[in-house]
């Protein structure tokens, strides 16, 4: 990894900073070697706006884990049209029968972990290769786990510069920038998703539970590893 910054400035910096002030910095300092990571929801999709006037030629990338709803395809397919994103379905090793055929099937009822590995982390380590840092949508308000999330932080497991511009946004917030610009958003919001990801391993929730409760619901399980790491907060 080639850039060096003081974290602890940064982060100081960044609270009373806006997205796309962050957004703006971040583009300036990585250049090519940034990227969105984004699973197209209502925070990657403002994310993705926004860059439209910084840096609409980020890369992006999604997972396409092979076990996206439709309702996520048919979005994914209509903002990479709309934005003219510069846009990577990043894919597993192995089909959804590839994987049931050498694990078994059904593998993420058995091991969450194992399958999100497989299907997930793996396959964006390998595609962050050659980037230095990338955007996230990850926001404090989101979960417990995610209460202090840093806006800028070395990601232990991928080893580069993770920036979660909109940490200190809430919900709300994203929801009034979202109508404000009339922007498309997943459907499935509208039939009880407030969090959307393998339609395997994700369901409706009823009003008034946590945002996140309806993924991996029979499990323990919370976060799928992509932002299971320890931030080092410090220049490296
Ligand atoms: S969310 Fe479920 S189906 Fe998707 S990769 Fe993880 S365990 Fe597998």
């Amino acid at each position: 990894m080639s850039h060096q910054f003081d974290l602890h400035t940064l982060n100081q910096q960044f609270e009373s900073a806006t997205p796309q002030d962050i957004l703006r910095w971040a583009s300036a300092n990585f250049g090519e070697t940034l990227a969105v990571v984004t699973s197209f929801q209502i925070t990657g999709i403002v994310t993705l706006h926004m860059l439209q006037d910084i840096a609409p030629h980020t890369p992006v990338l999604t997972l396409d884990t092979g076990f996206i709803f439709p309702e996520t395809h048919q979005l994914i397919d209509a903002l990479e049209h709309r934005f003219m994103l510069n846009l990577t379905r990043v894919r597993p090793q192995q089909s959804a029968i590839e994987q049931a055929s050498t694990y078994g099937d059904r593998l993420w009822e058995r091991n969450p972990d194992q399958c999100c590995r497989l299907r997930k982390t793996q396959p964006l380590d390998q595609a962050l290769r050659g980037f230095d840092g990338w955007i996230t949508g990850l926001r404090r308000d989101q979960s417990l786990n995610r209460a202090n999330t840093p806006i800028i932080s070395i990601d232990s497991r991928t080893g580069r510069y993770k920036i979660a511009p909109f940490a200190n946004w809430s919900e709300e917030m994203i929801w009034t920038y979202i109508h404000a610009y009339q922007l498309p958003y997943n459907t499935l919001h509208e039939m009880g998703y407030p969090s959307i990801g393998c339609w395997t391993c994700t369901r409706a929730v009823t009003v008034g539970d946590d945002i996140r409760s309806g993924r991996w619901t029979n499990h323990s399980k919370t976060e799928c590893g992509i932002h299971l790491s320890h931030e080092v907060k410090q220049h490296a």
